[in-house]
């Protein structure tokens, strides 16, 4: 129920998924008398949802310092055996799988060379193999998968688990992902943005307290993840946060051609693939966005040249960002962020001369800090955001109950 100010946090807290929001939030658990004070549920009532909580499995106790009337005290914490989760973080040319446990922690992970445009089934089969891998190696069985998340590097139908029109990705068009994977994993598969889930990530890892982030990913191509009041922003389409293909206006007479097809985009001046078609151009010998980092690394004059010229573009389009979101912090990660600190550099000071001072005041500009796995942490987050989805939990909850019952 509603009273117009959100609603009613005692009568919130009586379902027991919401109970169990309060562990997840404490990887150090909590005793019945702290659920007691912490949630403000009468003791008898704490006692029945945390029972059903731990018969349902969702819970476990562990050992606790402190006695209640002379008896150790039990302490509740997310049962970790509870299950696993499988995640897979796909790139234009790299993968990584990882398989985490139920608080989000990564147990094992591989990595390995993988290219989009072979296509939906065999990029898809391979991560099932390694998915496999991964069980087998750890000792668990496919049954006890709880959920799969999966990222691709284009735009997502979130709902429907399919991509839409990816301007890199041969053949995965509207293909079925999630009714793919499921043939081998029947759980829940969750399909999104690969920017989006490491946008998920830098927050809930490294920026748990802020709640508006944006993630700017500098690569071979350029994407930005939008995380508002600590929600993926997708947009209505999905297609939230495009900002690769911002197009930048007066700034030649011909624009360079972008590979969506139209001209004077921000990725057609300053991504990966629009440094290398220049220094190619140029006359320098560079086969791949690799060689361009380390040219640039190396100090090559035309080629910090470019990466210089491409941040300014790219400090123009985050300005924009940050006048129209107020993000607290700007995360920038991805290939061409990891040469130097130019890129921050210059995307600091354009955002600082462009935007409004009450927007920047507080903004911090800073490196990914988690680098190439922001990807598995941000979807493990996600993917275990709808296995305890609060209703879910009380439906869990309730056939629990109900089997013991009959
Ligand atoms: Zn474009």
């Amino acid at each position: 129920m509603t009273n117009g100010r959100g609603p009613d946090p005692t009568e919130t807290l009586m379902r027991p998924g919401d109970l169990f929001r309060l562990f997840r939030a404490r990887p150090e658990g909590l005793t019945r008398t702290e659920l007691a004070q912490v949630s403000g549920l009468a003791r008898t009532t704490v006692n029945q949802r945390i029972d059903l909580l731990v018969d349902a499995g969702l819970l476990t106790t562990i050992p606790d310092g402190s006695r209640t009337a002379g008896r150790p005290a039990d302490r509740f914490v997310v049962n970790e055996g509870y299950g696993v989760v499988l995640v897979a973080d796909m790139g234009a040319s790299g993968l990584r799988v990882a398989l985490c446990d139920m608080t989000a922690r990564i147990r094992a992970e591989r990595a390995e060379p993988s290219d989009i445009t072979d296509g939906p089934v065999a990029v898809l089969d391979r991560v099932v193999t390694l998915f496999g891998e991964l069980l087998a190696a750890a000792g668990h069985a496919p049954s006890e998968v709880r959920a799969v998340g999966v990222d691709v590097p284009g735009p997502v139908a979130h709902h429907a688990g399919r991509v839409v029109t990816p301007p890199i990705m041969t053949g995965w068009h509207d293909f079925d992902i999630p009714g793919h994977v499921s043939r081998t994993f029947p759980c829940p598969v969750v399909v999104e943005n690969d920017v989006n889930a490491m946008a998920f990530g830098e927050q809930r890892l490294a920026h748990p307290d802020v709640a508006n982030l944006v993630y700017v990913k500098v690569g071979t191509g350029i994407g930005t993840g939008l995380i508002i009041d600590g929600h993926i922003h997708r947009g209505a389409d999905g297609a939230a946060g495009d900002v690769g293909h911002i197009q930048i206006d007066g700034r030649d007479d011909e624009p360079p051609l972008c590979r969506c097809g139209r001209a004077g985009c921000v990725e057609a001046y300053a991504s990966g693939w629009a440094l290398l078609r220049d220094l190619r151009e140029a006359g320098v010998d560079v086969e791949s966005v690799a060689d361009v980092v380390r040219l640039t690394r190396a100090g090559h004059p035309e080629a910090n040249r470019r990466y210089r010229a491409g941040a300014a573009v790219i400090g123009t389009a985050v300005s924009d960002v940050v006048s129209l979101l107020n993000p607290r912090v700007v995360v920038i990660g991805g290939q061409l962020a990891a040469i130097d600190d130019v890129l921050i550099a210059s995307i600091r000071e354009v955002v600082y001369r462009r935007s409004l001072p009450l927007a920047t005041r507080r903004l911090q500009v800073v490196p990914s800090r988690l680098g190439h796995t922001a990807g598995v942490h941000g979807l493990a987050r996600l993917v275990l955001d709808q296995v305890y989805d609060p209703r879910r939990v009380d439906a869990l909850v309730a056939a629990t109950a109900h089997a013991a019952d009959v």
